[in-house]
């Protein structure tokens, strides 16, 4: 999707909202402005069907809008999501796929999955099989970094701030590189924050930035449809659709092989306030929020933008991705995003007991995850 029809979406869109302000909206017409709004961009290229309409619907109904946004809300919104958008399609590289095979030992993890389901008789091999890739990338390929240790003796360092990075560092899509200094020697290490995936296939070192985006692209070399996901509070982890049961599923690999279809992990386990959660995949864009959370206050944590704009404007752009591909496969896509949104809309009152004697965070240091608050809600 370009910048004239993001202009454009929510142009129109403020300006309904502006006009059944004015009227004083009833719920009814708020919902009415949504789909007008996903129309307005390109009705001829969006094509969305009128199942997928009234999904986007569904829903959005029972909350009024907090207040009037600008189009200026709307972009800063959709500036968080628009690089991942462009980001994720490089999941697909079959040249990137073919580097990352050389390094994850596809056979091993395979024969482990099959030893697993052997001792379960009648379970989910794809289950396994992600299973023994988190447990794997957790504990023999991935090293999570505080502080990184001294580049000169191996000492530890105190961190000093951050900067820009080095021309170097920018080429393997480093943004910022952060600086430390050795207690034991005084030299300086600096830390860049790759984004560049063969160069962290390399490294394999970061926060949970960069864990989760070279887990993404381990899931889609290993064959499994991956969605990167953006969590507004600032984690972000993995969701992979399983065939057998016709639903994504959470995964975080900076949590290890307990961290599989475990979605409340963050709110009943770390203690986080969640706001938004975004997943983001080559054919999908979606608000998936619902599935990691259970609380109730969370509607009055989401004051950036209106929610009935928030469905069909990621639905819009997932639409401009699903162009080049078969008739039947946008078919299934289609189906996919109703039985998605039924599940979202599901009512979850309270969370089950195995659900809320989820752990506190794991990855990273007592102390750093103490600062974060995340080491446990109760
Ligand atoms: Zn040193």
């Amino acid at each position: 999707m370009n910048q004239e029809d993001i202009r454009k979406l929510t142009e129109r869109f403020v300006a309904m909202r502006q006009a059944s302000a004015a009227r004083g909206p009833t719920q009814a017409q708020a919902a009415q402005a949504a789909p007008s709004a996903a129309a307005g961009v390109a009705p001829e290229a969006v094509r969305l069907s009128s199942a997928q309409l009234s999904a986007a619907l569904s829903g959005l109904s029972v909350r009024a809008p907090a207040r009037v946004f600008t189009a200026r809300d709307y972009q800063r919104f959709l500036d968080r999501i628009l690089s991942l958008v462009e980001h994720v399609k490089g999941y697909e590289d079959f040249d990137l796929q073919d580097k990352a095979r050389e390094v994850i030992p596809v056979d091993e993890l395979h024969a482990e999955a099959h030893r697993r389901q052997e001792a379960e008789p009648g379970s989910d091999f794809d289950e396994h099989l992600m299973r023994s890739m988190l447990r794997w990338f957790k504990n023999d390929f991935f090293k999570w970094v505080d502080k990184p240790p001294c580049d000169s003796c191996g000492g530890s360092t105190v961190a000093m701030g951050v900067g820009p990075p080095l021309p170097d560092e920018r080429r393997f899509g480093a943004g910022s590189t952060e600086i430390y200094r050795c207690e034991s020697c005084s030299a300086i290490t600096r830390f860049p924050r790759y984004n560049d995936l063969v160069k962290l296939l390399e490294t394999r070192r970061g926060r949970c930035g960069e864990w989760a985006n070279v887990f993404c692209l381990v899931c889609r070399t290993m064959g499994f449809e991956t969605r990167y996901v953006l969590d507004f509070t600032d984690h972000v982890w993995t969701e992979v659709f399983s065939n057998k049961h016709q639903r994504w599923i959470h995964c975080d690999s900076c949590e290890g092989e307990g961290a599989y279809d475990t979605p409340l992990l963050y709110e009943s386990g770390w203690g986080k306030k969640l706001t938004y959660v975004i997943a983001i995949g080559v054919h999908d864009i979606v608000d998936v929020t619902r599935r990691y959370s259970r609380s109730p206050e969370i509607w009055q944590r989401r004051t950036l933008v209106d929610e009935a704009w928030i469905r069909p404007a990621l639905l819009s752009i997932a639409m401009r991705n699903r162009f080049s591909l078969s008739d039947s496969f946008r078919k299934e896509l289609a189906k996919r995003d109703l039985d998605e949104q039924a599940e979202l809309e599901k009512a979850h009152p309270t969370p089950t007991a195995t659900e809320s004697v989820l752990p506190g965070r794991q990855s990273g240091a007592a102390e750093w995850r103490e600062a974060r608050g995340e080491t446990g809600g109760k």
